[in-house]
């Protein structure tokens, strides 16, 4: 089979692999869709010492059943299925306690992450993926292809979402930064499960311009006015929750900046800036402001987000490419072409 395969720094290519054979509590997919995420370029720019070289990308993952293991039960052969982002354990401490997207048995403090498919494990961007079938949740008659990106670029803000929403009141104003794959989802998870105020942020107009059309009550350029403009919109005060899905310097200084006292921060985008934290005076950040460094999301958050996408509420933007098309799709979302989620299709 095809297999969308990191080889070494910066590179992939589409090998041939076998088939994988099913153990008896796995089923194997046929893959219908693979979403290309950001994640995936840092992933293969960690230089050529990576032990994720070799291994099959791909953690954004549906599928219908093609195979069924002896001891699997619930699935039928035809099925459609999403792969869990976290192939987490579901015994250890913070997978009983509902946090496992952190599961510890996965997530060694040296391990790049918690195991995933296409990260520690073969990946979806192949013709067939074996997992495991407690991984997997149905998505009835959704698009296949359309319902891939769900797995992450919905998961990952509605977990971020998830862990803020008692601030997010109708009274409330929260401020989503970049509306590319996770944030163009972010923003419908928040238009239809809060009633605050959204305020919607990117350097593109073209996103602006969906943002304004998927229920951002502003939408604004990202820019060297955008805080002056938030702390006017927000009679000076600043806004209860800022959602980064960026995460680059400017956009890091920007949530700093507008954060009120007592609000909230979640850094999801990896885009490497930072601010200084003072334990004293000195410090950016406004008294009692609550910042988590979010990662992915838990099953729970994950059949939440199926759940509203079944309901039509919310729907990933696709672009798709076929899977031979891997390299240019790669390219394309480096570059910064790609308008909503790149999925590709073998
Ligand atoms: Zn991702
Ligand atoms: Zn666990």
């Amino acid at each position: 089979m095809r297999a969308v395969t990191y080889v070494k720094n910066n590179t992939v290519e589409i090998l041939d692999k076998p088939v994988p054979e099913i153990q008896p509590d796995e089923v194997l997919l046929k893959v219908s869709g693979a979403g290309l995420c950001h994640s995936d370029i840092a992933i293969i720019g960690m230089g050529d010492e990576n032990p994720l070289i070799g291994g099959t990308l791909g953690h954004e993952v549906s599928g219908t059943v093609e195979r069924l293991g002896s001891d699997v039960s619930g699935w039928q052969v035809g099925d459609r299925a999403l792969v869990a982002l976290i192939l987490s354990c579901g015994q250890c401490r913070e997978c009983l306690a509902g946090r496992d997207n952190q599961c510890e048995v996965v997530y060694p403090r040296s391990a790049l992450a918690p195991l995933s498919p296409g990260i520690g494990s073969p990946g979806g961007m192949a013709d067939y993926l074996a997992v495991k079938a407690r991984h997997l949740d149905p998505i009835g008659d959704l698009d296949p292809v359309a319902a891939a990106p769900l797995a992450d670029a919905a998961l990952t803000p509605m977990h971020a979402i998830n862990t803020v929403r008692d601030r997010m009141t109708g009274d409330a104003t929260v401020v989503t930064i970049g509306l590319g794959g996770l944030g163009h989802m972010a923003l419908q998870i928040l238009a239809a499960t809060t009633g605050a105020r959204i305020i919607a942020l990117d350097t593109d107009p073209e996103k602006l311009a969906f943002a304004r059309e998927h229920g951002a009550d502003l939408a604004i350029p990202s820019d060297g006015a955008a805080a002056a403009r938030i702390l006017e919109e927000t009679g000076g005060v600043g806004a209860d929750v800022v959602l980064d899905f960026v995460g680059v310097q400017p956009t890091v200084d920007l949530a700093v900046a507008v954060v009120r006292g007592g609000g909230a921060i979640r850094f999801v985008g990896l885009g490497g800036g930072s601010f200084p934290y003072v334990a004293g005076s000195g410090t950016p950040l406004p008294w009692g402001v609550n910042i988590e460094r979010a990662y992915g999301g838990t099953r729970s958050d994950m059949r939440e987000a199926v759940a509203l996408a079944r309901a039509g509420k919310i729907g990933v933007e696709v672009v798709r490419y076929a899977l031979d098309d891997a390299v240019q799709a790669f390219d394309d979302l480096h570059h910064g072409r790609v308008q909503g989620r790149a999925v590709l299709v073998p």
